[in-house]
């Protein structure tokens, strides 16, 4: 297990489109997805996109679980491959995110997006999916993919005067501070 320090916003790592992964099953391609498997337990985190550990690779993975920073429904850990988004509803909505690679997520504000989307990826063992998602996982899936295209979530902030702490956003949303 190769835990990585998450790369922080302001390097150019970041902002830089993803590239196609052609060989799913290479060693090299695996072992991006363990450090990213381990790397999102380990920072209590909910999701997070390879180029936050350096790798510009179109892999993402998310595990809507319970953390430090939220106390909801569960969903498990799945890998998202040369993901594509092919369906967003019209319906857009307001959720507080914060990121990894902001403050190491000591930050949140609020991001309008659509509220459900279906996205076409491959999975780990390279078999393609396709996934119908709402709530909290197509929000997650719609932030770790904008990170493929070099986009932080920063860029998409609605209301600067709501930024707030991960410790206000923890009151916020009922959670111990
Ligand atoms: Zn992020």
């Amino acid at each position: 297990m190769i835990i990585k320090e998450i790369i922080q916003i302001g390097n150019p790592i970041l902002s830089r489109p993803s590239k196609f992964v052609a060989k799913i099953g290479a060693e090299e391609t695996q072992r991006v997805i363990t450090n990213l498997a381990d790397s999102v337990r380990h920072h209590d985190l909910i999701g997070m996109a390879a180029s936050q550990i350096g790798e510009k690779l179109k892999i993402f993975v998310t595990e809507v679980r319970k953390t430090k920073y939220r106390n909801l429904p569960t969903d498990k850990l799945r890998v998202y491959i040369n993901p594509e988004i092919v369906w967003s509803s019209k319906k857009q909505v307001v959720i507080y995110e914060g990121c990894g690679s902001v403050a190491y997520a000591k930050l949140f504000a609020p991001v309008r997006r659509p509220e459900k989307i279906t996205i076409e990826a491959n999975d780990e063992n390279g078999n393609k999916f396709r996934l119908d998602a709402s709530g909290m996982l197509s929000r997650v899936i719609q932030h770790e993919y904008d990170h493929l295209n070099g986009i932080e979530f920063t860029e998409k902030i609605t209301d600067m005067r709501k930024i707030m702490s991960s410790e206000e956003y923890k009151k916020m949303v009922g959670l111990k501070t």
